[in-house]
Order: structure tokens, then C-alpha cells, then sequence
């Protein structure tokens, strides 16, 4: 469903990604992988149009995306949930998922916002509390929710376990194996290794803006030359 072919993009004079080939399929949990500055969000912000190819493919549902418009790329299915939760925190918790749909209106508004307490019934619970006063996991529980308001086909996480306690990290990643087995396809940024390797099917490890290992993450898991010199494990 997502098809990347030879992605370069990068900042004024900087290079960062140096030719990235990637996939994912229907239903399927991929995990990114790398150290600190390898260039994961940046790959992220290219695949989600915020920042320009400047050579290679995007291929989305058989579609060239490379070049859209960042809210286009939203309408087709594709939504990234940027690390560090970026949640309105003078709105209620209802009213910033309801922002996650705002460009396909009112038509399944409700029964999306269902699904989503479904998923989260604390953020039922809270429905009406502005969002500032949540915990740190909730707010990412709540990012993510308002990322799937948007009924997106392929969901990026940038870093959901990203200062999570490790009882939280569990129960976050239960609940992305969850939102995969509703048929969306994740791509999981992350840097705890260990725990995405037992949730991802596939990973892919990204070095100096290369990917330098792609393979089955039980395989990678298995391996422990390989995480070593990649993974610092
Ligand atoms: P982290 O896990 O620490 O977030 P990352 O793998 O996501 O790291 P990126 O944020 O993609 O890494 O950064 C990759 C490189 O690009 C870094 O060297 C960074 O300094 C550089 N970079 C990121 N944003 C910009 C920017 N706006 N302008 C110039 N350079 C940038």
C-alpha cells in the first residue's frame, strides 16, 4: 500500500535521508528502527508531504503522493501522529478528536468517536476535561485517537512509547496490535527496540539516513550481531 523508492529529502544544504526503499502492506505493523538523528521523523515529515522530495517515489493505494499537499495525503488515507502528542490543550478531549475529522465532517463523526472510546474508554472517561490536564500516556492515547478519527488506511506513530512508563509502554503497544487488527496498517517510528520487534511484523533499521537492515523483525530480534551494531543493544 505504501511504496517508497530511492527517497532523498533533507534541510537547505543538509541531506538527510540518502535514498530510503521501503514498504508496507494492508494490515501490516512495520517498525522503524535507528539511533537518535538517523533520520526517522524526517522520513516521516517526507512521506507526510511537510517537507519536499527532492528525488524518488511515493507511492500510496497505487497512487504517485510525492509533491501533495500535506492535507491531501490526509484525505487519502495516510496520517502521521507526530511525537510529542501535539494536542490542543485549552479544548476538551472530545472537541480535539473531533479536529481529526474535521476534513470528512459530520457523516461518521459519532460512530468514529465510538470506536475511539472503544479503544481508549479513558478517554471517554474524560471526554469533557480539557486535554492539557491528562497524563502524559493519555495525551498520547489522545493523539493517536485523533489521528484515527481521520479513518486513515496507513497510520504513522511517531514514537508512542515515548516517555511512557514501562506498564503504559504495554499498554500502548496492546492497543496499536489492536488498532492493526481492525485492518488499519501501522508504521511504527520508534526507538524501545525490543518491544517493537515483538509487536512489528517487518522492520526496517535506518542509519545515516539509509535504511542498513529490512527484514522480518523476528529475524532482526534473533539476531544478535545485528543489534548490536545497529540497535545498541
Ligand atoms: P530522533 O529520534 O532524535 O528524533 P530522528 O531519527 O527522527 O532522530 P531527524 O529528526 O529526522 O532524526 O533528524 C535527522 C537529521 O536532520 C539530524 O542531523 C537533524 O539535526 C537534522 N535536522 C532535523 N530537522 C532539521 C531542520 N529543520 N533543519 C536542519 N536540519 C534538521
Amino acid at each position: 500500500m505504501l511504496e517508497v523508492r530511492g527517497l532523498v529529502a533533507g534541510y537547505g544544504a543538509t541531506e538527510v535521508l540518502r535514498g530510503i526503499d521501503l514498504d508496507v502492506a494492508p494490515g501490516e505493523i512495520v517498525a522503524v528502527l535507528g539511533a537518535n538523528g538517523v533520520g526517522k521523523t524526517t522520513l516521516n515529515r517526507a512521506l507526510s508531504g511537510l517537507i519536499p522530495s527532492r528525488a524518488g517515489s511515493i507511492r500510496f493505494l497505487g497512487e504517485a503522493i510525492a509533491g501533495r499537499k500535506p492535507a491531501e495525503i490526509v484525505s487519502a488515507g495516510l496520517i502521521h501522529v507526530p511525537e510529542g502528542r501535539r494536542i490542543f490543550p485549552n479544548m476538551s478531549v472530545r472537541d480535539n478528536l473531533v479536529l481529526g475529522s474535521y476534513r470528512r465532517g459530520k457523516a461518521d463523526r459519532e460512530t468514529n468517536l465510538e470506536r475511539i472510546f472503544a479503544l481508549f474508554p479513558r478517554l471517554r472517561e474524560r471526554m469533557a476535561q480539557s486535554a492539557g490536564t491528562l497524563s502524559g500516556g493519555e495525551q498520547q492515547m489522545l493523539a493517536i485517537g485523533r489521528g484515527l478519527m481521520g479513518n486513515p488506511r496507513l497510520i504513522i506513530l511517531d514514537e508512542p512509547s515515548l516517555g511512557l512508563s514501562p506498564l503504559l509502554v504495554e499498554e500502548m503497544f496492546g492497543l496499536i496490535a489492536r488498532i492493526a487488527a481492525e485492518g488499519l496498517a501501522v508504521m511504527l517510528v520508534e526507538q524501545n527496540v525490543v518491544q517493537s520487534l515483538e509487536l512489528a511484523g517487518r522492520a526496517y533499521v535506518m542509519e545515516n539516513g539509509r535504511i542498513v537492515v529490512a527484514g522480518s523483525a523476528a529475524e532482526i530480534a534473533a539476531n544478535p550481531a545485528l543489534k548490536h551494531a545497529y540497535l545498541g543493544l
